[in-house]
């Protein structure tokens, strides 16, 4: 039986995660600003320290044996809390809680999005992210005023982020990796699907996925489960699409 602490899981892939690793008989401290174990609001920097303390006080004195850091906002949220959240919030979790994840050579799971490498990197909205001034990304991104290139661009630079780390967080006993869904039918995708610009473009989108359709939770939660297993335990530095074969259709000399 293994610990492990998650932030995100009230809803959507992140409920239909903690359901999976329940049921295996996992152990799970929750973190959410709506519902869970420890109730934080991740765009803030208070809200992370508490979410941060919160599961400290209640892991155990030998380590977790992962953390999947799920939390996040849609495209039609406010720009500064998408920011805040989705990179900032998640990265601070991440590296708040690292030493308890190492002390069991344990695993990191980032939930990136098949969006993240449609936004370039030389975006100074991402670039202020990897640069770590949140008060500039939040300028940058207020400038661009798009929702997709705050919530792509939050993706993709978590996403490099990750990469840029897994040799140092490998080193200190971490296994990094993210998990990158299409769109998937959740109450994010909801707030998203209610928005009439929004709306047209995900239809359209959905209408080019190879396999067809769209994703449920569980198809997204049941890959990072495997993600967080032992059977996994090779696995570093991985950036998994599980999206029906869009990334492939537009990237497909990237890998
Ligand atoms: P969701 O809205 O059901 O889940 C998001 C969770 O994050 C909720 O439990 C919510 O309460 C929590 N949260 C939001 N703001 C928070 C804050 N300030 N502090 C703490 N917790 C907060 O949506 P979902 O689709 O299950 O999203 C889970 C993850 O999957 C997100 O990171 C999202 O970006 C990513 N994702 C979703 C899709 C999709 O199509 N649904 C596609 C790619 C990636």
């Amino acid at each position: 039986m293994a610990c492990y602490a998650m932030t995100g899981g009230a809803t959507g892939i992140g409920a239909a995660l903690r359901e999976q690793l329940v049921a295996d008989g996992h152990q799970l401290i929750s973190v959410d600003i709506k519902a869970g174990d420890v109730i934080a609001d991740l765009s803030t920097p208070e809200g992370r320290e508490a979410a941060v303390a919160g599961v400290r006080e209640r892991a155990p004195e030998a380590g977790l044996d992962g953390l999947i850091v799920c939390a996040g906002l849609p495209p039609v949220a406010p720009l500064a809390k998408i920011a805040a959240v989705n990179y900032f919030g998640a990265v601070a979790v991440a590296e708040g809680l690292k030493d308890l994840v190492a002390k069991r050579r344990g695993t990191v799971l980032l939930v990136s999005s098949n969006s993240a490498p449609m936004m370039p990197a030389e975006t100074p909205f991402v670039q202020a992210c990897l640069g770590g001034d949140e008060a500039e990304a939040i300028r940058a991104l207020e400038e661009a005023n798009h929702g997709q290139v705050g919530y792509a661009g939050s993706k993709r630079a978590l996403t490099m982020w990750m990469r840029r780390n897994v040799v140092d967080w490998a080193k200190a006993g971490v296994r990094l990796n993210a998990v990158a869904p299409g769109i998937t039918q959740t109450p994010l995708m909801q707030e998203v699907m209610s928005n009439a610009e929004y709306k047209e473009a995900m239809t359209q989108f959905a209408d080019t996925v190879p396999w067809g359709g769209t994703a449920e939770p569980a198809q997204i939660a049941s890959v990072m489960r495997f993600m967080l297993s032992e059977d996994a335990g090779f696995v570093c530095g991985a950036v998994f699409f599980v999206d029906g074969g869009s990334d492939a259709m537009l990237r497909p000399d990237s890998f």
